[in-house]
């Protein structure tokens, strides 16, 4: 893993602005925040794995040792370290999309959590078994994960732990693209993988991608939700729905 590691970081600069995130605007270097973001029932903690900057996260209720993992990156012991020191207990991993720096943390936090259930869009749930569909084999190594335990499509509500989210298909830069939305905390949360980030959106020409749709997708699946929801990207700064609407260069 280290060996891993260290590969990565030394191509993650030039892939940097090569994989998810090719529609980044050059000079574009913000890892985003990742300090704990308190809502009023909801604590969010941004984790960065530093190959490809990828941005995971760890959610749960104050006072609750339950959590759920969204998009757990290519440094997992930064997951593990954290629900070491802070008693939490990971019941589910849920991925926006089976690209490698989304998915590269999953087996390893399986083995030792092994009641977490793995989430992920039903059309992307291939590319969790298969290294040239996550692009993982394009970059020189072959990385699996354990099978999804349970296949989302659009509009799938879920619980956990203790934590309502809604699903949405977002298609474009990844085939089986979801997004998760919590609407109960005043501002609502929305995590978006690769579909939009601040004043950007994903890159679209992967063999999955579908770019004839993906500015139509945004707008009717993320534009539309309440303007103060919160977004929490794949890479780079949070935003709101609010800033994108009205600057994203992409979506004028
Ligand atoms: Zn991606």
């Amino acid at each position: 893993m280290h060996t891993l590691r260290e590969y990565f970081k030394s191509l993650s600069k030039y892939f940097f602005s090569l994989y998810c995130m090719g529609k980044y605007p050059l000079g574009f270097r913000s890892v985003g925040r990742t300090i704990w973001m308190q809502f009023s029932e909801i604590a969010v903690k941004p984790i960065l794995s530093t190959p490809f900057q990828e941005l995971g996260y760890v959610v749960h209720r104050k006072n609750e040792k339950d959590c759920f993992v969204i998009d757990p990156g290519l440094e997992p012991e930064n997951f593990l370290e954290l629900f070491e020191k802070k008693g939490l207990n990971p019941v589910a991993l849920l991925v926006t999309h089976g690209h490698g720096d989304h998915i590269g943390g999953i087996s390893a936090i399986r083995e030792q959590w092994k009641f977490a259930k793995i989430y992920i869009g039903e059309h992307d749930a291939e590319k969790l078994t298969d290294p040239k569909k996550n692009l993982s084999a394009n970059l020189g190594f072959g990385l699996t994960t354990p099978e999804a335990d349970v296949l989302l499509r659009d509009g799938d509500q879920l619980e956990l732990a203790g934590i309502s989210l809604e699903v949405r298909h977002v298609p474009g830069h990844s085939k089986g693209h979801v997004v998760y939305w919590i609407a109960a905390e005043p501002k609502g949360i929305l995590f978006v993988g690769d579909v939009i980030f601040q004043d950007s959106i994903g890159r679209n020409d992967f063999p999955d991608s579908e770019p004839a749709i993906q500015i139509s997708m945004i707008r009717s699946k993320i534009l539309t939700l309440p303007e103060d929801t919160i977004i929490y990207p794949g890479h780079g700064n949070s935003t709101t729905v609010r800033a994108e609407r009205r600057t994203n260069r992409f979506l004028q």
